[in-house]
């Protein structure tokens, strides 16, 4: 199959790491279907598409919520056609010492970053099954290995998404779909923005590599593993971290 003929499904595109996946697999001739929780991200997600003369477009959605992937999907399905890959990117961060967490910072953080995996993959498996090719990534963070003080609800849902790659790949391989995680150490993008002078200091002192990552960076793996070039490689959880993590 061509990549002209294929579609690939890309949640939380409307900036940072996401965009940068949707423009390197668009660039592909890969056809995009780039999400954003707003109407004016998938508008701002249609315009940057066309203007890079990638074909696809902007859907509205929300991964926290059945009822939006389930409507998301059929109307991906019915303009575009079924999207044999799948890049789960789509998260959210709620900082705070478990002492201190609320309720909501935990459960906000476990629905959109981990149940949003069993209600997309859920879906996009049935079409790959009967394509028998296809590839999905999860986007993970080199803190659902390391661990990290003051994120348990995020490395949490991290670390729940690696055991979910590897559980799927396990499943489905037999099918020709491949399930593999990036996880980004920290990467320069709205999320990281939030980080002081100070915190960017001491972060730096443990990265080998002495800098932030670029999305670019990570967007590399994931087309190298939606490849054909990446067709032997499944369960798989890929760091992108600069050596802070090894
Ligand atoms: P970002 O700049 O904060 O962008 C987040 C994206 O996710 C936006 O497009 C946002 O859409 C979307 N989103 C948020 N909540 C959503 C929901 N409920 N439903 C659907 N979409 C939603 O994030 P980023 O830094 O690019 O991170 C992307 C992924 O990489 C995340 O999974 C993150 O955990 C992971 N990661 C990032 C880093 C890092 O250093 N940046 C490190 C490790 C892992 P809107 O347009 O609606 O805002």
């Amino acid at each position: 199959m061509s990549n002209s003929e294929k579609i690939a499904l890309i949640t939380g595109a409307s900036r940072g790491i996401g965009k940068a996946i949707a423009l390197n697999l668009g660039r592909m001739g890969i056809r995009i279907a780039g999400t954003s929780t707003t109407q004016d991200g998938a508008d701002s997600i249609s315009e940057y598409l066309s203007e890079a003369g990638i074909g696809g477009g902007g859907y509205m959605l929300d991964v926290s919520e059945d009822n939006s992937v389930e409507s998301c999907m059929l109307l991906i399905n019915k303009e575009l056609g079924h999207p044999l890959i799948v890049v789960n990117n789509a998260g959210i961060t709620r900082d705070n010492l478990l002492l201190r967490m609320k309720d909501t910072e935990w459960l906000d953080v476990i629905n959109t970053n981990l149940n949003s995996l069993y209600r997309i993959n859920k879906v996009a498996v049935k079409g790959m099954t009967k394509a028998r090719w296809g590839r999905i990534v999860n986007i993970s963070s080199v803190v659902g290995s390391s661990g990290n003080g003051g994120q348990t609800n995020y490395s949490a849902s991290k670390a729940g998404a690696e055991g979910f790659t590897r559980s799927l790949a396990q499943e489905i391989g037999s099918r020709g779909i491949t399930v593999n995680s990036v996880a980004p150490g920290f990467i320069e993008t709205d999320m990281t923005r939030a980080l002081t002078e100070v915190q960017v200091k001491n972060l730096l002192g443990k990265i080998p590599l002495n800098r932030l990552g670029q999305p670019e960076e990570v967007a590399e793996v994931v087309a190298f593993l939606i490849s054909e070039h990446g067709g032997y490689i499944t369960g798989e959880t890929i760091h992108v971290n600069g050596g802070m993590y090894m």
